[in-house]
């Protein structure tokens, strides 16, 4: 009886506790649970089963699924047993509607390719309708295979911002300025009208950051890089800008200017916070030194780099200056796709090849430098680029169970020199889950591959006589 009684009592308290513990819960918007997390943190933490809790846009807690579990509940659950749950890949450099030259012209030299192809093919389809149909390819494959924030450099820049915020992905888009007539605008002048009306309108969004992109030194007078420097500057948004890609860059910056690019652009005042240095390439270490004092962001592009045989960055002497290094792919016409998996694999493997040394740039490495190197390379690491409380809720999970996968020692191994973009299951932005499974959420595949195919037809037809 005595004992019964105990019995009743016990159960009676241990209900008690249930309950209030459950009270406790805190209702979310989502949790991604029982992954291998890779935070990309300042300490580095990798959690064996770990969670992540996300309420709106915004990381909440990141921790072992079992103190998730205790804490949190969410209003959808994703369930990342055997994956790995890692920081949205940030692409710090690309030209997005460029998917549809994909393969047009390959193994060519850089000028031939560019003036007897892409110029040309570029002058006669580039079109709002053009930019929005080359956008949506990108857009889906860039969601297949984990980017979640890509930063562009093309025409039209306020119709791929549109596309870019329907698919849900982030963009730090920015309008093209470029000496001579291009689609979108006959002068310069009217091409820093059109950056600024894209800056106005896009400038409070959460998903897109627009940005003015003077195209290069060598594309652009002296006075023409400073209204678009400055522009940039009174908007305080990012300014894009190619950078020291070739050996011709550096002879015209010599026989114009009597410098080199990053001299003369240092000279003229140009280079300073907020501006984003794609490719890098022909840069000595005082060079470095310089970029790393104004703080200027650098995107190396290894693919472009080597199938343009434009040269090798040099990767290493930027990592140990502390220099923002980000990671990109390029337009997808000279790599030839977006893949950012496939890029932080280049990469390494390209470093210690060049250096002799393979222990340069290693999986880490090269893992931050597609997500907190990239968004410190933008300006943006106080919101993006790793998995911690208070930041933006952009999230990979990538599955680990494949044949070429198995076994797995080292997640971050296997994410640099095994995985491949198709290998990402489920692709978060801003909180919001754009793919699931391989489902898209967002885009309609079937659609967005027919009407790229159509496209391919009509450009096909420019080159057919
Ligand atoms: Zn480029």
């Amino acid at each position: 009886m005595k004992s019964a009684l105990i019995t009743s009592v016990l159960v009676a308290v241990i209900a008690l506790v249930i309950v209030s513990t459950q009270t406790q819960e805190r209702q979310v918007s989502l949790v991604v649970i029982h992954g291998t997390v890779v935070t990309m943190d300042p300490a580095a933490r990798v959690i064996a089963d770990g969670a992540v809790a996300i309420d709106g846009a915004e990381i909440v807690a990141v921790d072992a699924s079992a103190a998730i579990q205790r804490e949190f509940r969410g209003a959808t659950t994703i369930d990342a047993t055997g994956q790995v749950v890692l920081p949205g890949l940030i692409n710090t450099h690309t030209h997005a509607p460029m998917v549809l030259f994909r393969g047009l012209a390959d193994d060519l030299a850089l000028m031939e390719w560019l003036t007897k192809y892409i110029f040309p093919a570029e002058a006669k389809t580039v079109s709002p309708e053009f930019v929005r149909a080359g956008t949506r390819l990108a857009a889906l494959e860039m969601i297949q295979s984990g980017t979640t924030t890509y930063t562009d450099m093309y025409y039209f820049e306020e119709e791929i911002a549109k596309e870019t915020r329907a698919a849900g992905l982030r963009g730090v888009l920015g309008q093209t300025v470029i000496q001579f007539p291009v689609a979108d605008a006959k002068t310069p002048a009217d091409a820093l009208v059109r950056a600024e009306a894209f800056l106005k309108a896009f400038k409070d969004d959460p998903l897109i950051t627009p940005a003015v992109a003077p195209h290069a030194m060598y594309t652009l007078d002296g006075a023409t890089l400073l209204a678009a420097r400055s522009l940039a500057m009174r908007y305080g948004v990012p300014t894009l800008i190619h950078l020291a890609e070739t050996q011709e860059e550096v002879k015209t910056a010599q026989e114009r200017y009597q410098s080199t690019p990053v001299g003369y652009l240092d000279r003229l005042g140009f280079l300073g916070a907020g501006v984003l240095a794609a490719h890098g390439v022909w840069v000595s270490e005082s060079e470095i030194a310089v970029l790393r004092q104004r703080a200027v962001g650098v995107s190396h592009n290894p693919e472009s780099n080597m199938k343009l045989a434009s040269g090798t960055a040099p990767v290493p002497a930027y990592l140990s200056a502390g220099v923002a290094l980000g990671l990109g792919t390029d337009g997808a016409a000279s790599n030839n796709d977006l893949d950012m998996f496939e890029a932080m694999r280049t990469a390494s493997l390209l470093h210690k090849l060049q250096s002799g040394d393979p222990r340069a740039v290693g999986a880490r490495t090269v893992l931050e430098m597609a997500t907190i190197g990239g968004a410190r390379a933008l300006g943006m690491s106080d919101r993006l680029g790793s998995l911690e409380t208070g930041k933006r809720a952009d999230v990979i999970v990538v599955g680990m169970d494949s044949a070429r996968q198995t076994p797995v020692y080292d997640p971050l191994s296997h994410l640099v020199y095994t995985t491949r973009g198709d290998d990402v299951r489920t692709t978060i932005v801003n909180g919001k889950v754009l793919m699931r499974d391989r489902k898209m959420l967002t885009l309609n595949e079937a659609t967005v591959l027919s009407e790229s195919r159509a496209w391919g037809d009509r450009i096909r037809a420019l080159f057919a006589n």
